[in-house]
């Protein structure tokens, strides 16, 4: 970035931005399931800002994304600590391009994105945790989890059909099967944690009444028509079952270590804001810094800049008769 655009947010720099990303993100971030209630979320709530305000959200966005940037280089300098954001929505809440927009000034050498769709067979024949261990960000790299383990608490949960194909032992499959696996949830995280993995997850909450026009605007324009699938519309008639395992599962898995960040997802631009924020936070409380160089190591680096320089040679003079 040129020196004159970074001159150019005066409110937005350094600790002023963090201290603002910080309030906004506060809001929507659960910690502590037992208070949580999903109805407490409205989908429409942008903190009072207005359209008229979506301008300068936007720029604000942008300074936001700067800020990441420079957070993910230091992380990916410092190789110890790795950060994982976990991606949970209905279709259509705007997932993919939250992504896209949050992610779009990061380093794509530190920044690992997997999607997780149905289980392979492989996948089946393991514990549902397994293809998503192996996902997991190397140290200094952001990984970004669109779905997730979470799955095997949400579709999983609403058709009991799919928990029938897990060839899981029947005496393992009973009425309590939700509440351990929010609780083994949970322990994965705090490990994740203690390993030094930060872990963040979103649900985009996104209204019933928007998903529905979203999902026309897919099928009446042809370059959305492929965003479209005829089972999206059928899962629609799920929603409330989707809502309370929504809201059981954030209940059962919000931890301080690993929060739940609900975002209201009916206006694309302020769940953009919220995102980059939160990411913002989880990366300004790991206290990152740029490795310091070491007496060893700047003796080295003397040394390999005089080997660039090349050995000055002896000034020519004119040979002493002897
Ligand atoms: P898009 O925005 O492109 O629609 P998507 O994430 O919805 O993105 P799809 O290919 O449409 O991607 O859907 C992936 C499907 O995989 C979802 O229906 C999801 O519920 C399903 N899925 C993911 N994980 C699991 C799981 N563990 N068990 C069963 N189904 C799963
Ligand atoms: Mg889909």
């Amino acid at each position: 970035m040129a020196a004159s655009e970074k001159e150019a947010r005066p409110a937005w720099k350094g600790k002023e931005l963090l201290k603002r990303a910080r309030a906004l993100c506060e809001s929507f971030r659960v910690t502590d399931g037992d208070r949580f209630r999903l109805r407490d979320i409205d989908p429409r709530d942008t903190l009072k800002l207005k359209s008229a305000d979506k301008p300068r959200a936007k720029e604000a966005l942008t300074w936001g994304i700067d800020a990441l940037a420079e957070y993910q280089d230091m992380l990916y300098a410092q190789d110890r600590w790795s950060v994982l954001l976990v991606f949970q929505a209905m279709d259509a809440a705007g997932k993919d391009g939250a992504i896209k927009h949050v992610m779009s000034g990061v380093n794509p050498q530190g920044c690992q994105v997997y999607s997780f769709k149905a289980p392979t067979s492989e996948d089946l024949d393991h514990d549902y945790l397994w293809r998503c261990a192996r996902a997991m960000p190397e140290r200094g790299r952001i990984g970004i989890f669109n779905r997730s383990y979470y799955e095997e608490t949400l579709v999983v949960r609403v058709h009991p059909e799919l928990l029938t194909k897990q060839k899981l032992p029947p005496e393992l499959v009973n009425d309590k099967i939700w509440k351990h696996r929010y609780d083994d949830i949970h322990n994965f995280e705090r490990y994740l944690g203690r390993n030094g993995t930060k872990v963040i997850k979103f649900f985009l909450h996104v209204s019933k009444k928007e998903q529905k026009r979203r999902f026309l605007e897919r099928l009446e324009n042809p370059e959305k028509n492929w965003k479209f699938s005829p089972t999206d519309a059928q899962e629609r008639g799920h929603w409330d079952e989707y809502m309370e395992a929504y809201e059981d599962m954030i209940r059962g898995t919000a931890s301080e270590g690993a929060p739940w960040y609900v975002v209201p997802a009916d206006n694309k631009w302020f769940t953009r804001l919220v995102i980059a924020a939160a990411v913002i936070d989880a990366l300004a409380s790991l206290g990152l810094e740029y490795p310091v160089v070491d007496e060893a190591r700047k003796k080295g680096l003397e040394a390999a800049r005089k080997l660039l320089l090349g050995t000055p040679k002896p000034k020519r003079g004119k040979a002493k008769k002897k």
